[in-house]
């Protein structure tokens, strides 16, 4: 009996190393699953369509066409955010469908990451007809529904480059697709762009702009200059001082204009507009508290920074680190920020008014304006927009127009400010048509704090 025993024993092992191996095995086949296909849609994840796009380019002797496709969802951090991330699940899930269904065997979809996919396309086909493939993906998913949400509709942007003529090389490749598909989002999303040389430039000088503008804020480039804001009412005295941003680059001053609209696509402008906000609080207050002074300052908030979460939140510690009187500022909004979310705006105005803080609509008669809205908006001022008063000149029913806007703003117990006032036949028209106060070129040109304060001073008769 003994000697059956070693064997027995060596068959219980042999199972259990049998056991062992495939416990080991599946692991590997599990780990090997992990590293090449995404948990949520069960489509190839990037490591593999990177490795899968490195064959295809190998076993590619003829270099016959390939096609790298890049695709995002747009605005779906909007659905996540608004909806969670079950809806946003579901919508992948529905996308991966589509391209399940649409792929040919050769072909390849996967997904890259968040809501960015993928397709290598090697079947014969050339540009028009990948086109109009894409296209159909495209158009199926711009028809996909999520119950939650019934008026989410859903897009998507998409880049393509093609080999052999975009670049040898499966990372040169990927790169062209993914700027193309930048492209695709700038110009306006749900669209389709095959990679130009052009392109790279583009993106290239872009990333240097949005380099220095970063620069800028660290190495403080940025400066304020003031504008006063003058009663009609024959005093003469000062109702504001609003503050405009200027940048001192290499390249010299560069007005807002020219660069705001990049900081807000980048979202630089958080951070800038704090900037501003709490720079503009500090001086000012040092001003007041030098010459005993009875007046506003003014901050431009960019629609992008008035929506941001930490909006309230960051004027709040700008006034308690500036130890700033609340009714001593105002902030000019546009009226960009009503078309988006009227009601979000309506109740963020109401916060920021309970912290006592002034607000006044700028630009106001260039948008969307409209009498409903400006019932329903908890605002003081109304800052009518410098073209109308540039037509003051010229025609009669400008005149007219003007003159309506100021009584219906009257109508409504709101403070009219008139910007751009360059002539006196613009101010004299202004004042007998009783608005309140102007703001122009004629009155007083944007300045830096040191002039303002000789103003001050002067206006004051305490030099
Ligand atoms: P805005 O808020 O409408 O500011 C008025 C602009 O008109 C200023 O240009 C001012 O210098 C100019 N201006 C004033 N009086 C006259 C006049 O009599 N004639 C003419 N032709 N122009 C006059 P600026 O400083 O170049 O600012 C342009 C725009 O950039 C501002 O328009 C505002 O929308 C934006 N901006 C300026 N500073 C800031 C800021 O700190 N934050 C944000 N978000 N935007 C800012
Ligand atoms: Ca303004
Ligand atoms: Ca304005």
């Amino acid at each position: 009996m003994r000697k059956f025993l070693p064997e027995e024993e060596l068959r219980s092992q042999n199972e259990q190393l049998k056991e062992y191996n495939e416990q080991i095995l599946e692991k590997e086949v599990k780990l090997n699953y992990i590293s090449y296909f995404d948990a949520l849609t069960g489509l190839p994840n990037r490591q593999m369509i990177l490795e899968r796009l490195q064959s295809m380019l190998r076993l590619n002797q003829n270099k016959n066409p390939i096609y790298i496709v890049f695709f995002d969802i747009d605005h779906f951090k909007h659905v996540n955010d608004t909806l969670g991330y079950r809806a946003g699940d579901e919508l992948l899930n529905k996308v991966t469908e589509i391209l399940n269904r649409s792929m040919a065997q050769e072909d390849l979809a996967g997904r890259l990451g968040g809501d960015e996919f993928a397709l290598l396309i090697q079947q014969p086909m050339d540009e028009n007809s990948v086109f109009r493939f894409i296209d159909q993906i495209r158009q199926s998913i711009s028809e996909i529904e999520i119950p939650e949400a019934h008026n989410i509709r859903t897009s998507a942007s998409f880049g393509v480059s093609v080999y052999p003529f975009d670049g040898e090389e499966e990372i040169e490749l990927m790169k062209c697709a993914d700027t193309a598909m930048f492209k695709a989002k700038e110009i306006g999303r749900n669209n389709i762009q095959f990679f130009r040389g052009e392109m790279k430039e583009e993106i290239l000088r872009r990333f240097e702009r949005e380099k220095q503008l970063t620069d800028a804020l660290k190495n403080v480039e940025f400066f304020l200059v003031f504008q006063p804001q003058f009663s009609l009412d024959g005093s003469d005295s000062i109702r504001s001082f609003e503050a405009l941003i200027r940048w001192r680059s290499s390249r010299g001053i560069i007005s807002p204009m020219e660069f705001i609209p990049l900081a807000e696509k980048t979202g630089l402008i958080i951070p800038i507009g704090k900037w501003v906000m709490q720079t503009a609080c500090q001086m000012f207050q040092k001003l007041c508290e030098q010459h005993d002074l009875d007046a506003l300052v003014s901050v431009n908030i960019s629609a992008v920074q008035m929506r941001d979460e930490g909006f309230i939140q960051s004027v709040k510690d700008v006034l308690e680190e500036t130890r700033m009187d609340p009714s001593r500022l105002e902030l000019e909004i546009t009226e960009s920020m009503l078309i988006d979310s009227l009601e979000e705006t309506v109740q963020l105005l109401k916060e920021l008014k309970a912290l006592g803080i002034h607000i006044s609509l700028d630009d106001f008669g260039t948008g969307y304006s409209s009498l409903n809205y400006l019932k329903m908006l908890p605002i003081d001022t109304l800052k009518i927009d410098k073209t109308f008063v540039d037509d003051v000149a010229a025609e009669v029913y400008s005149k007219k127009l003007l003159g309506d806007m100021i009584h219906m703003a009257h109508h409504l117990n709101l403070t009219v400010v008139a910007e751009g006032v360059e002539t006196e036949e613009q101010l004299e028209f202004l004042r007998t048509t009783g608005c309140d106060y102007a703001q122009g070129y004629l009155l007083g040109r944007p300045e830096e704090m040191s002039f303002i304060q000789e103003l001050v001073a002067k206006t004051r008769g305490d030099r």
